[in-house]
């Protein structure tokens, strides 16, 4: 028999080492914390005491002169694979898949914990807590090597093997493994009552990422070329980022540049075509997500305030489409996140229609930034323009404006709803916040002798886009490269 769950880490109130000394049995501690999942912890010696490493609510009970890749948190929902003991909580024992996938030689006791056995386990998964347990003697029993495969095969992301044989019993929201033994630590979840809390749509994005340039990548210290390195990633690494600052993106190892990955898409499909269009063209395609996702929560959304937000995901590939395919699948969806639209340099793709409710602002379920406005994610893929994108931006924002009546006054900062840094390059960009809201009004701040002078270039034939030059900043390199080019031959042909 065994039992595994999988709980959506934005559903964890709490997750507690219960230490118990071998002296209570299971049902004894159900009955005394009220936890929803409980799963045996830890190893002990024979004298009673815990196994290293373990940390409980800031107090060191067994430390070790080594690093092991265990599990650390705080509160819970943070919760991570890491080698570090800082976090007030760590439990570790026999990682099985670490950062850089299943570990080929997992390091235990043959004697002690070898052998096809019952086996206990705690892993993450898309944006979930997993929780794994097989009773000792039963078809289910494993070897460490095993489970590592089963778990693997599970889509488990990290995974360390716990106490095993005799200790394995759980209590998984009342689904239970029973076993007679009383261990010295548990592992106990508490779930949040009475409706999830949907958290900030750019903190929880855990992305995929492939390393592009063919040399590899450096990883350093720090999210800088000033920090020293300690390793690299070849070419073609899938990796994944859990934290992104200034253009560089935190793994388990280290800090990399995000310009030198390509974000990997996945199962989110293609975006399908509506026929509906911006004032400037721009065409508005859907990739919506599925009814019934958890991140779709339905209710009604007025349509009252629109609410700007950047994606603070600067790798390459990272357009519209991109959090399009990430909004439609199983991390978003377990983390509770999603907005109504993501806008590039070329392209408006919407996920959720404007008048449901979405997961966006951080402030609560029924909070105005999540229920009663439409968010609109701007993409700051390295390899985008984000002037274009932002035009693109506005433009969506004055038909929106129009459709449901919304006042300038009503265009908001992702930032006026929960104090978040976002949309960050805006909002740490000198008058950009007005100049965006100026392009949402319709209002031009081109001086009215450069559009002059662009339109003479346009009846020349020299410019193919009049717009954008009068958008009047932020011209991509290679565009002025075209115009110089283009202005070169008009002079050669002219014979001037
Ligand atoms: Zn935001």
């Amino acid at each position: 028999m065994k039992k595994i769950a999988s709980i959506p880490l934005a559903d964890v109130e709490r997750i507690e080492i219960r230490v118990t000394r071998c002296q209570k049995t299971l049902s004894k501690v159900k009955a005394e914390s009220g936890a929803d999942y409980i799963l045996n912890g830890g190893m002990w010696n024979a004298d009673g005491g815990p196994c290293p490493l373990l940390k409980v609510d800031g107090k060191m009970l067994a430390d070790a002169d080594y690093d092991s890749y265990g599990y650390g948190w705080d509160q819970g929902p943070d919760i991570q694979l890491t080698p570090s003991m800082k976090s007030r909580n760590f439990i570790s024992c026999t990682c099985l898949i670490a950062p850089w996938g299943p570990v080929d030689k997992p390091g235990y006791h043959e004697k002690g914990q070898g052998g096809t056995r019952g086996r206990s386990a705690i892993g993450l998964k898309a944006g979930e807590l997993c929780l794994y347990c097989s009773s000792d003697g039963s078809s289910d029993a494993r070897t460490p090597e095993g489970l590592r495969d089963e778990l693997a095969a599970l889509g488990w992301e990290s995974a360390v093997m716990l106490d095993g044989g005799g200790s394995s019993q759980c209590d998984f929201d009342g689904q239970a493994i029973k076993a007679s033994r009383k261990v010295h630590n548990w592992i106990c979840v508490y779930t949040k009552k009475g409706g999830v809390v949907p958290p900030e749509g750019e903190n929880t994005m855990r992305k995929q990422y492939t390393v592009t340039p063919s040399v590899g990548v450096n990883i350093r210290k720090g999210p800088g070329t000033g920090y020293d390195k300690v390793g690299g990633y070849s070419k073609g690494t899938v990796i994944t980022v859990l934290e992104e600052r200034d253009g560089w993106g935190r793994t388990d190892k280290g800090w990399v540049k995000l310009s030198n990955l390509s974000l990997s898409t996945s199962s989110g499909g293609s975006s399908t075509a509506t026929g509906r269009k911006t004032d400037t063209g721009v065409p508005i395609k859907e990739m919506l997500v599925a009814a019934g996702r958890k991140n779709r929560p339905g209710g009604a959304n007025p349509c009252t305030y629109i609410t700007i937000h950047e994606t603070g995901n600067k790798a390459n590939g990272a357009d519209a489409e991109a959090h399009g395919s990430y909004v439609r699948g199983d991390s978003a969806e377990a983390s509770r996140v999603s907005w109504h639209y993501s806008v590039d340099d070329d392209s408006i793709v919407q996920h959720i229609p404007d008048g449901e409710k979405a997961y966006h602002a951080g402030d609560g379920a029924n909070g105005p930034g999540n229920a009663q406005s439409i968010g609109i994610e701007v993409c700051v893929n390295a390899d985008g323009d984000f002037a274009k994108a932002q035009a693109n931006a506005a433009s969506l924002v004055r038909l929106l404006m129009k459709e449901h009546q919304i006042p300038a006054a009503n265009i908001k900062q992702h930032h006026d709803w929960s104090g978040k840094d976002c949309p960050q390059t805006i909002r740490h960009t000198t008058g950009a916040w007005d100049k965006f809201l100026d392009l949402c009004k319709g209002k031009s701040t081109t001086p009215p002798a450069l559009v002059a002078d662009v339109d003479v270039l346009a009846g020349a034939g020299i410019v193919g886009s009049p717009d954008y030059w009068k958008a009047g900043s932020g011209y991509s390199d290679g565009n002025v490269v075209c115009l110089i080019h283009a202005m070169a031959e008009y002079i050669r042909k002219e014979g001037n």
